[in-house]
């Protein structure tokens, strides 16, 4: 029997993925080799490239002017990138938690970090109404904030380039991606298997705003822009499985349809967390994810957490363990989430309720 999966990424995908995937694994288009036999020079795989970009481009409504990039060594090695490539001497960081925070320690290496947080209380509210100083040479925001379960729903209109760490909730809403310099990200949440990073990068910002130092090759966005993700060798077996996302993302209607899901799963758990007795959420109701929703259980209840997550577990409910960092519940609830998988977990947060409260 499948799982009700709640993990944090890796994490629950679609059907047709899996299904897909597994058989091009096998044999890709009955050409008598595997999806990971074949040249990734070949013609077979260049049409998987091609459609999963322009897949990409259509699903999101990217503007002209933009690149879609697939390369490896995950959101965290954008953390470096970004202020290599981006950073002459100053930026404006949004410090929403732990990735966040990584970020910020990469940029530090060359230039001065200007930084708003929402550390004084344990990252549990998303940061607004701040002042960005006009002579930043970008601003950088993590959109979800996997671990400490708050999300922006909000494009910023900010007059200096804006770049967007949305590793957890790509393709969760529609984006206005005209606001963006770059959008970015490890593609193990929503958007496929871990081990593929998608960059969208508008070309503007990539041919002007260029940190005067020398950059190795594999960092330099503009190889990988100029080389169609082929500098070096890409992540074949991701990039066709992001390609069967975006199909699945496109036949169920498109990121409106998922930011309906997304709302539908969301309300029923938050609904049932704030309705309980038992349990409740330590985030600011407005900043709650949709994505990855955070809840303990109340103070009196606290030395049964192990036993609900076994409860849970009984359930077929697996992967809501909060972070080690967080302690507590987290059940992620991506894209491939269906409302069954929630109401799983909220029947089983009842039920357990029931018998312990
Ligand atoms: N940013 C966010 C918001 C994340 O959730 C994660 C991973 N969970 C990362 C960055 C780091 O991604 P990676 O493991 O692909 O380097």
């Amino acid at each position: 029997m499948r799982k009700h999966i709640f993990n944090a990424g890796p994490c629950k995908l679609s059907d047709s993925l899996l299904k897909n995937s597994a058989e091009a694994v096998l044999e890709l288009n009955g050409i008598g080799q595997s999806l990971i036999e074949v040249s990734h020079r070949s013609k077979d795989f260049q049409a998987v490239m091609d459609e999963t970009v322009e897949l990409m481009k259509e699903v999101l409504s990217i503007p002209e002017g933009y690149s879609v990039l697939f390369l490896g060594g995950g959101a965290s090695l954008q953390f470096a990138m970004i202020p290599y490539n981006f950073m002459k001497s100053k930026a404006f960081y949004v410090n929403t938690g732990t990735w966040s925070s990584k970020a910020i320690k990469e940029a530090k290496l060359w230039g001065e970090v200007v930084e708003v947080s929402s550390k004084d209380k344990n990252f549990t509210y998303y940061p607004k109404g701040y002042e960005i100083p006009k002579d930043v040479d970008y601003v950088h925001v993590t959109s979800n904030n996997t671990i400490a379960g708050t999300e922006s729903f909000e494009d910023l209109d900010v007059n200096v380039p804006l770049i967007s760490d949305m590793s957890s909730d790509f393709l969760s809403r529609p984006v206005d991606v005209s606001k963006y310099a770059m959008i970015y990200g490890g593609a193990q949440k929503n958007l496929g298997p871990a081990g593929a990073t998608f960059i969208i990068i508008k070309d503007d910002f990539l041919n002007k705003v260029v940190a005067d130092r020398p950059i190795p090759s594999m960092l330099q966005y503009g190889i990988h822009v100029d080389k169609g993700s082929m500098y070096n060798t890409p992540p074949v077996f991701n990039i066709f499985a992001i390609r069967e996302t975006l199909r699945w993302v496109k036949s169920m209607g498109g990121v409106t349809a998922m930011e309906k899901l997304a709302k539908d799963r969301a309300d029923l758990l938050y609904n049932a967390i704030d309705e309980s007795n038992m349990f409740e959420s330590p985030i600011n109701k407005e900043d709650r994810s949709r994505m990855n929703i955070v809840f303990v259980m109340k103070e009196q209840y606290k030395a049964l957490e192990a036993d609900f997550i076994a409860f849970a577990g009984e359930r077929n409910c697996v992967g809501i363990k909060g972070h080690r960092s967080v302690g507590g519940f987290r059940a992620s609830t991506y894209n491939a989430s269906t409302i069954e998988d929630v109401q799983a977990l909220v029947q089983a947060m009842k039920d357990f309720e029931a018998k312990n409260a």
